[in-house]
């Protein structure tokens, strides 16, 4: 079977990847010129790194990633912790796949090094899909250069304000939830040797959060800040700002967060507008679908987009493979049926879930912050599983 995916992103290149391993013909059209190195870590929990393991990636990602102990939530200013999730080899254990911090571009990286290597994907760069046109035998994209390409089926895996998106659903729904996020990458060469242990830092308070975490071998300080409560003033959803505005955002916080934004390259300060979907019940047609960001793009409070795209790939490869002994045309209706179906619920759990963690985070008053958190230690435990527990390579599909 030929497959278009548009959109090179982690999600577009796993679906090259787990398409590619059952011998399927895969076009990979991203619209951007080049691969360019994008300055942001992952955390990337055991369910992404079993689609990852199954992939031959671990070893690849394990050189530069950073395996982190424990989450730590902590109060904006007294940096007092207020809850503590266990990781290191305890998670390994339970969930059968570590969790990782990575560098997104190492993670690209090793992803594309393995696509370029299989005869049956082809890369094309600077190939923008405009349109699509599907019919009882085959869908038909056009792309920005006026080529048209032909295959199968289409998988729309071109981000959060995806055209495949638009054109599926006669819009495209991304809302601006209110929040910016602030990203910056530091070398610890500008950071003493004992800044923290290896850990995902959280520090929380009065509509705002910021979390660090190394990457590249613990050679870089990866920096989150979210700010809600933002108007949108740019069409553009990244953008480079004043480096004293991101100061000014977390004035008066706790002296590790002053002290890591000090350190933050003055010129080199970009902040994102956060949008996300609203949870769809349908997302394909008969020969077209959708996936990561496409499909369900989600406040990122729970560093779970990426391990969606992710899972999402290794789930649509399997629906495929169920349905492989029928008739070429009910297999790929039937095959995208079966991939949306598997996939709604868990998605719009994230989607939801990551907006209610958001409130937690940012929660106004210090009090009303700690009982929240006290609560979160009575039944967070009990809901830590849900995400890592998931094997996209194993789940039951129905
Ligand atoms: C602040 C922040 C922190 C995050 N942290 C985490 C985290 O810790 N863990 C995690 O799992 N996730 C995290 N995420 C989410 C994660 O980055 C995204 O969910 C993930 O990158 C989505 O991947 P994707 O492949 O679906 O889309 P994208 O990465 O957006 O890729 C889409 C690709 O499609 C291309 N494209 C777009 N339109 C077209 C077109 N018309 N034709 C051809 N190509 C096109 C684009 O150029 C792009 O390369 C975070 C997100 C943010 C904003």
């Amino acid at each position: 079977m030929r497959f278009l995916i548009a959109g090179a992103g982690i999600g577009g290149l796993t679906a090259a990847l787990c398409l590619a391993k059952d011998g399927h013909q895969v076009v990979l059209l991203e619209q951007s010129q080049a691969f360019s190195e994008v300055g942001a870590g992952l955390q990337c929990g055991a369910n992404a790194m079993k689609v990852l393991q199954y992939l031959g990636l671990d070893q690849a990602l394990r050189n530069n990633a950073v395996e982190p102990q424990a989450i730590h939530f902590r109060e904006h200013d007294s940096g007092n912790i207020l809850y503590q999730v266990p990781l290191g080899e305890r998670y390994q254990r339970q969930y059968q796949a570590p969790y990782y911090h990575i560098h997104r571009a190492d993670l690209q990286a090793a992803l594309l090094e393995q696509a370029k290597a299989l005869p049956n994907i082809q890369i094309q760069l600077g190939a923008q899909l405009v349109s699509f046109s599907e019919n009882e035998t085959s869908v038909t994209l056009k792309l920005s250069n006026g080529e048209s390409i032909a295959g199968d089926c289409l998988i729309g895996a071109d981000g959060v304000r995806s055209q495949v998106r638009e054109q599926l659903l006669g819009t495209n729904s991304a809302r601006f939830t209110g929040n910016v996020a602030w990203r910056a990458m530091v070398p610890m060469s500008a950071l003493p040797n004992d800044f923290m242990p290896a850990l995902t830092t959280n520090f929380v308070g009065p509509s705002k959060h910021i979390v660090m975490y190394y990457v590249r071998a613990k050679q870089m300080l990866n920096i989150v800040g979210v700010v809600e409560g933002r108007t949108e003033n740019s069409t553009s959803w990244v953008q480079k700002a004043p480096w004293q505005d991101f100061y000014d955002d977390f004035a008066g916080w706790h002296p590790m967060v002053t002290q890591a934004i000090n350190v933050v390259n003055k010129d080199q300060c970009y902040r994102w507008a956060l949008y996300d979907h609203p949870p769809l019940v349908k997302w394909g047609s008969n020969r077209v679908t959708l996936l990561g960001d496409a499909a369900h793009a989600t406040l990122p409070f729970m560093a779970s987009g990426a391990a969606m795209a992710i899972e999402d790939a290794r789930i649509l490869q399997r629906c495929v493979a169920e349905n492989s002994a029928l008739k070429e045309d009910v297999q790929i209706k039937e095959a995208l049926s079966l991939y949306q179906r598997n996939r709604s619920s868990r998605t719009a759990y994230v989607q939801k879930t990551s907006a209610k963690l958001g409130k937690l985070y940012h929660i106004n008053n210090r009090y009303l912050q700690r009982a929240a958190f006290a609560g979160l230690k009575l039944i967070g435990p009990s809901k830590e599983a849900y995400l890592p527990s998931y094997d996209a390579n194993t789940v039951a599909l129905n």
